[in-house]
């Protein structure tokens, strides 16, 4: 029998399982197949800077060097390169936008994610950047469906993957501990919706641009993103608290291409679309932890816009939480939202 029940393989189920691998314990991972994951819609990015403000990402100086071990270490495993550094240039739309970076710039702290402090200018017949582009360094790129394939084969290979379904229902009646790493479908139903989620669908295309850049992520009306197919382009994404389908639309199309238009110079062509819903929560922290009232059963979901580069470093601190008992973060712990039904 197994230590431990993983239920979803995502980010959040592929990197918690790995990290309890890593620490003997025997697990199985159920998983209905990663088509509608937010995973797999992903664009992958690490970035370490975000918001109109500029400012670092939450934890991103503990974050982001606990990203790349992982997604460097399950890559020798598994024999497959999934993860590349890739700098971000953000165009900008003003003089104030200018002044307002190469402040950020020269701050203490920000030096290692800026090449320096300077505007840098992309082909202006092929980029509308009237006002130049900030490089972000630090930033880099998982390619998630190639991830999530590779890390499944792994999984498949040890034995270790069920590809069915896993119900509450089984995991009270369980007497392994269960973790569930089920992304947006948490929201929906059973024990942690009372979690406070404000889940958010991603729509994005895939173009086609000929001699375009093919080494770094451009980040301006719409973001750009090389694929690992030459001249092939990700595009997107969206961000839709409202939502009637969880498919692709052909409204959020014309958007993207309406956005595209706005920072492209050259042709492209659609060649393909893709949607995926983010298991964001309201106050931006990751949902961690077990059940007040089932003991044995826990989550690992929460991670809205940022999966990519938050749930490498939590699924380490969730699994030595597991393992060791150590504390989690108090902003992360579910025991601080959740309470017992007897103390409500
Ligand atoms: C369009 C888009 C772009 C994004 N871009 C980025 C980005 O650039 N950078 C970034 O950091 N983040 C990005 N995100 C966010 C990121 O994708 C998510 O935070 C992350 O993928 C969530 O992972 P997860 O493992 O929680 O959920 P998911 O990836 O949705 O995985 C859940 C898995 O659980 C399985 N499952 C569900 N219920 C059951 C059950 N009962 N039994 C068995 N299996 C079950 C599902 O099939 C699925 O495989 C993006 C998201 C979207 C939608």
């Amino acid at each position: 029998m197994a230590d431990i029940i993983i239920v979803g393989q995502g980010i959040c189920g592929s990197l918690l399982s790995w990290s309890l691998l890593q620490k003997g314990l025997s697990i199985k991972v159920y998983d209905i197949g990663a088509a509608a994951s937010a995973t797999c819609a992903a664009s992958g990015i690490i970035n370490p800077i975000t918001g109109k403000r500029f400012v670092k990402s939450w934890m991103v100086d503990e974050l982001f060097p606990a990203a790349e071990k992982m997604y460097h270490d399950i890559s020798r495993t598994v024999g497959v390169d999934f993860y590349e550094k890739m700098p971000i240039y953000k165009l900008l739309e003003s003089v104030k936008e200018q002044n307002d970076l190469s402040a950020r710039a020269t701050e203490p702290g920000y030096e290692r994610y800026f090449q320096n402090s300077e505007v840098q200018y992309l082909d202006r017949d092929k980029v509308h950047n009237n006002f130049g582009s900030f490089v972000i360094n630090g930033s880099g790129k998982l390619n998630t469906p190639l991830f999530i394939s590779s890390y499944r084969n792994f999984l498949k290979e040890k034995n270790i993957l069920v590809e069915e379904p896993y119900t509450y229902e089984q995991a009270i009646s369980s007497d392994t501990k269960v973790i569930f790493c089920t992304g947006f479908k948490a929201a929906q139903s059973g024990l942690f919706t009372g979690l406070p989620w404000q889940i958010v669908k991603g729509e994005h295309l895939l173009v086609t641009i000929k001699d375009f850049y093919s080494d770094r992520i451009i980040s301006g009306d719409t973001g750009i993103m090389p694929t690992t197919t030459p001249g092939l382009y990700y595009v997107g994404a969206t961000y839709q608290w409202y939502y009637e389908t969880e498919a692709p639309t052909e409204s959020y199309r014309d958007e993207m291409v309406a956005s595209l238009h706005k920072v492209l110079k050259v042709p492209f062509e659609v060649v393909g679309q893709g949607a995926g819903v983010r298991p964001s929560a309201k106050y931006r922290r990751p949902f961690i932890g077990f059940h007040p009232d089932h003991g044995h059963i826990g989550i690992f979901n929460g991670m809205g816009t940022k999966g990519i580069s938050l749930s490498p470093y939590f699924a380490e601190q969730f699994a030595e939480h597991i393992v060791n008992g150590k504390a989690l973060l108090p902003a992360v712990d579910i025991k601080n939202i959740l309470t017992k039904t007897d103390q409500q």
